[in-house]
């Protein structure tokens, strides 16, 4: 089946009924695990005015009734939480898409286009549900135009991953090494401060340590001298890899995808690779020993493609924060963003990966080798 992937309709006003449907706490969680979206609440309404832009999305919704044409493409359905002895109906199909705003010079911002189970569904309406407030942050109108873009599944020869955040479940231990070196000093640092930090690339010191402190300097250098000294032994003790990576990586090298590690990460990290098994899925693994500088550099991602002599257009870089989204878009190849480290669904979705997914788990749905 052949359908346009561009669908161009007229910002509408809403019913203002789904709102509290996107707080419902099962559908929340479905839109995080289907769309990698934790939706802002509300949703915005297209009208499709044309009959050329109903037929696209018709061609869209028989993709429902034919799923295993071409299962990359099918859309995701939300189901409610089962209950013992009845049938468990659909509520809702639900395409990711990317609300095209040309700026910052992404693929758009990610959104979860949500077709309701319901008879008689009006044909011209289009309700588009965001981690994002839609509305204000692409500065849109009631009767502007918007094109949405649907998510392409990526044919790649290779996929590059980040670890902290990633693959390894450490921003726990990011903030038990903050808190253990900071609180002999009288100082607090919370988790969301660490998140921010390895989010956004900046130091963490610089925010737990009062501006005004006459001691501020020399504290931060004593802290983070501190926090590297026990940074292996935190690590090791508060870190794991998330829940079945060996399991997706595999699916991936099934599926015809070669895999490498770029990463920030100091060598300590290593054997949790080793324990997990799944260093020898990794044809090179690139450390921050091993580059001379940081994301968003694009410098490890290339230097690790040219070891694999492999073409940016053809690879991929998965991470958990807009830094990651940022090297990938400096080194020319697709960005995979995934929830669950440094960054939360909205601080995501305004770095406009290619892809927004709930986990590693995920990666597989939508990443295939090339033929
Ligand atoms: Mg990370």
């Amino acid at each position: 089946m052949s359908t346009t992937r561009q669908i161009e309709g007229v910002v509408a006003d809403g019913l203002g009924k789904a709102g509290g449907f996107t707080q419902i706490p099962w559908v929340r969680s479905q839109f995080v695990t289907l769309a990698g979206i934790d939706p802002h609440p509300g949703t915005l309404n297209l009208q499709l005015e044309h009959a050329t832009q109903q037929a696209h999305w018709r061609g869209w919704q028989q993709e429902v009734q034919s799923p295993a044409s071409n299962m990359m493409l099918a859309p995701a359905a939300m189901l409610p939480p089962q209950v013992e002895g009845e049938a468990q109906d659909c509520a809702a199909h639900v395409y990711a898409v990317h609300v095209q705003t040309d700026s910052a010079g992404g693929p758009g911002i990610p959104a979860a286009l949500v077709l309701p189970a319901v008879p008689d569904y009006p044909a011209d309406k289009l309700e588009l549900v965001a981690a994002l407030p839609l509305r204000a942050h692409c500065q849109l109108r009631s009767g502007d135009r918007l094109r949405i873009q649907r998510c392409s599944p990526l044919r790649l020869q290779a996929l590059l991953f980040d670890l902290d955040g990633t693959l390894v479940d450490s921003v726990a231990a990011y903030h038990v090494v903050a808190q253990r070196a900071a609180e002999p000093h009288g100082i607090t640092v919370t988790r969301a401060q660490v998140s921010r930090a390895l989010a956004l690339n900046s130091n963490f010191w610089d925010e737990a340590v009062p501006a005004d402190d006459p001691r501020r300097e020399a504290l931060k250098r004593g802290m983070a001298e501190q926090a590297m000294r026990d940074w292996p032994a935190v690590l090791a003790a508060e870190a794991s890899m998330f829940q079945g990576v060996r399991q997706s990586l595999l699916q991936l090298r099934a599926q015809g995808v070669r895999l490498a590690v770029v990463s920030g990460a100091r060598r300590e990290v290593l054997p949790l690779l080793q324990a997990a098994g799944v260093m020898e899925l990794f044809e090179q693994v690139l450390l921050s020993e091993d580059v001379s500088r940081r994301k968003p550099d694009p410098e490890g991602i290339l230097r690790c493609l040219s070891l694999m002599g492999v073409a940016p257009d053809q690879a991929g870089y998965v991470g958990d924060t807009p830094i990651d989204v940022q090297a990938s878009r400096r080194a020319g190849v697709r960005s995979v963003a995934v929830l669950g480290g440094a960054a939360d669904s909205a601080l995501l979705s305004t770095a406009q990966p290619d892809w927004l997914l709930a986990s590693h788990a995920a990666i597989a749905n939508v990443v295939r080798g090339r033929d």
